[in-house]
């Protein structure tokens, strides 16, 4: 039986217009929240037509959701270490076509911070990947919990969507706390010479489903 989440509720709700640094604007409704288990800042931002996407009949048709992690080097300065910033941009435009909502975690360097992933950086240019890296600094492979992502859909009215991510953590850990994922939507493939070690890394260590020219 998957545990309901402890129950939060929404805290604020505002409209944002976007603009990406190539030309592409929305709208997101942007929620915040108490309650969340962790206490930190997450935010939903709702995009496209949420409510058709609730309420259409058809199946794989629930709102499109995506839990992305923050990543301030790649979404705020286009680091090319990660994928991060391409992936949002992709994730916005993919959430406001069909209607859903992007989950930004405030999980930073898969849960262990800024400055700890800066080290883990250094650590990875002598040779460790980027889960050994963390290892090494004394954390996990991957400290993020998806409760507060579940806590939030909950306060959100979605219960049940379709997962757009490439990580089966996600899937798994969502269904755990209640979430019925209907549908997987892969991510593209977002490769440069500069992100290929760590694409592989995460497809070999940790599943991810990214088809790659490996
Ligand atoms: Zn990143």
């Amino acid at each position: 039986m998957p545990l309901p989440p402890p129950t939060a509720t929404i805290r604020t709700q505002v409209s944002l217009p976007l603009r990406f640094a190539d030309g592409y604007a929305t709208v997101a409704r942007v929620f915040s929240f108490d309650g969340l288990v962790d206490g930190l800042e997450h935010l939903a931002f709702g995009l496209g037509d949420r409510a058709a996407a609730v309420t259409a009949r058809e199946p794989g048709s629930a709102p499109l959701v995506r839990p992305h992690s923050e990543c301030l080097t790649g979404d705020a300065f286009g680091s090319q270490r990660c994928d991060c910033g391409a992936q949002l941009r992709e994730a916005v435009e993919r959430i406001a076509d069909s209607g859903g909502y992007l989950l930004y975690l405030r999980q930073e360097g898969r849960g262990i911070g800024l400055y700890a992933k800066l080290d883990a950086y250094a650590l990875q240019d002598t040779g460790l990947d980027t889960y050994e890296a963390n290892v090494a600094l004394g954390h996990g492979e991957d400290e993020r919990s998806y409760l507060v992502a579940a806590q939030m859909l909950r306060a959100l009215g979605t219960s049940r969507i379709a997962l757009l991510s490439n990580n089966p953590d996600k899937a798994s850990q969502l269904r755990r706390f209640g979430v019925t994922v209907a549908e997987l939507v892969p991510t593209g493939v977002h490769l440069s010479a500069s992100n290929a070690r760590y694409l592989v890394t995460k497809v070999r260590r940790a599943s991810h489903t990214l088809d790659l020219p490996l």
